[in-house]
């Protein structure tokens, strides 16, 4: 039965309600609704075509529709859907936890896994705290995060999360999380070496005063994703990670949205040479096909929950979907595509020709700062360069950036009043150009002749 946009509009409006989004905005506009992807490019059911900019919320690797990653899915269909990992294994999951811990940081050797970014930090969270528990330190219970975090949206996820309106109003229903200043370098007196300095002066003081009732510090390595695409000064996470390891706290890395060749390295910790003892990935781990997320430990936290039944040192986790072979089949797929493609290599020389090509934007007056990383790109709009005097929350000028940038042919998503541009990490030079200039026209229309302004 093939459904006409009127139809699907109608029943959208009655049925669903979307992640992130005021309902009452959503339901007075026309809503997209895709119908196909191709390539970079995601079709609307009136046949409209649009690159995708930011790779379907930051996971989609290899572009959409992919006949290798198709192929992949179908051939495991033909063998079984799913079936757990309770007490038993399957084909796929078992070669993908050989493979990621081939491609991991050294050290991580055990992979559990799940089916999203914030549940897999629910399990490095609850695996950090039990592994003091199990080794009879009871005292190690709380845990550190960076002023701005986001780590996803269930509640221990919440509650190492620092982005107040994401997160305050949940404050009360929370374990309380020691918070890090963040080193934002765009907005910090002392620029990226004082932002910096900061950061690691206030993770020693905390640690040299709280360090024996700290579990863990969660980070999102070398780039804080939800807060505005901001980088950490060079240097940064390795000096988190010595300090950790000097005072006997586990690091988590986060590397949800970093992880697979989205920085210019497999991992974000490698940009570093950082092992840290727990791991969580997910977003492009399927290539942005399936729901899998995975929280990799080294073998000195897994040895902490290995005993005799009787000890009672079991991690008493898991998910219905864990370790479906579908996802896992989907993401063998696409790590042998990434090696075959030279995708890892492929962003660091993209990454340079995208960073030609936005340098001409930063003398333009609304303008702040161009962060990048890899294929990991924020433009942060302001309405005094001079002073970095932000917009007004209330004149959403994100939003009707990313609403001319769709205009025009491009998705994306703002993160406040920073417009993200994060492409499929197989982007072409000329697809990564056709963007840029669509963003460009859109930063220009908006900020220098009003569009979308109310009244
Ligand atoms: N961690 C980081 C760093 C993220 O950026 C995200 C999502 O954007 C998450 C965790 C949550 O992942 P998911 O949306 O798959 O739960």
């Amino acid at each position: 039965m093939t459904a006409t946009y009127e139809q699907l509009t109608a029943l959208n409006k009655a049925y669903l309600w979307h992640p992130f989004t005021q309902m009452k905005d959503y339901n007075a506009a026309d809503p997209l609704i895709i119908e196909r992807g191709d390539g970079i490019m995601l079709y609307d059911l009136q046949g409209r075509a649009y690159y995708d900019g930011f790779s379907s919320v930051w996971l989609n690797v290899h572009g959409h529709n992919v006949p290798e990653l198709n192929q992949a899915i179908t051939e495991q269909l033909g063998r079984v859907a799913h079936s757990t990992l309770l007490g038993m294994a399957n084909v796929p999951a078992i070669q993908l936890a050989d493979q990621l811990v081939r491609i991991s940081p050294e050290g991580l050797t055990k992979v559990f896994f799940s089916d999203a970014g914030a549940t897999g930090v629910e399990i490095a969270i609850k695996m950090a705290f039990q592994y003091w528990r199990n080794r009879g330190i009871s005292g190690k219970s709380s845990f550190i995060t960076m002023n701005q975090a986001y780590h996803g949206d269930t509640i221990g996820a919440v509650s190492v999360g620092a982005i107040p309106l994401y997160h305050d109003l949940f404050r009360p229903m929370l374990f309380p999380a020691h918070v890090l200043p963040y080193p934002n370098a765009y907005r910090h007196e002392g620029g990226a070496a004082g932002a910096m300095e900061a950061t690691l002066a206030a993770l020693r003081d905390l640690l040299e005063s709280r360090g024996d009732e700290i579990a863990a510090l969660i980070v999102e390595p070398i780039v804080q994703g939800a807060s505005g695409i901001i980088i950490m000064p060079p240097g940064c996470l390795r000096g988190l990670a010595e300090l950790c390891r000097e005072y006997g706290v586990l690091l988590i890395a986060d590397e949800v949205a970093t992880g697979f060749g989205r920085t210019g390295a497999m991992f974000a910790c490698d940009l570093e040479g950082v092992s840290p003892d727990l791991m969580i990935v997910g977003k492009g781990l399927t290539g942005g096909y399936l729901p899998v997320a995975a929280t990799l430990a080294t073998e000195e936290v897994y040895d902490a929950f290995y005993a005799d039944y009787r000890e009672q040192k079991t991690f008493f986790h898991g998910h219905s979907y864990t370790g479906n072979p579908l996802g896992c089949a989907v993401a063998l797929a696409s790590l042998q595509l990434l090696e075959e493609r030279c995708i890892v290599q492929g962003v660091i020389e993209k990454a340079a020709f995208a960073a030609t090509k936005l340098s001409a934007l930063i003398d333009w007056p609304h303008v702040g700062d161009i962060r990048q990383q890899g294929l990991m790109i924020g433009i942060e709009l302001v309405r005094d360069k001079v002073s970095r005097e932000p917009y007004a929350w209330e004149e959403r000028i994100g939003v009707r950036v990313c609403q001319r940038a769709r205009e025009l042919g491009m998705l994306t998503r703002p993160l406040g009043n920073v417009i993200v541009l994060i492409p499929p990490l197989v982007s072409t030079e000329a697809e990564l150009e056709a963007m840029i200039r669509i963003l460009a026209t859109a930063i220009r229309d908006v900020t220098e002749a009003g569009w979308g302004r109310e009244g």
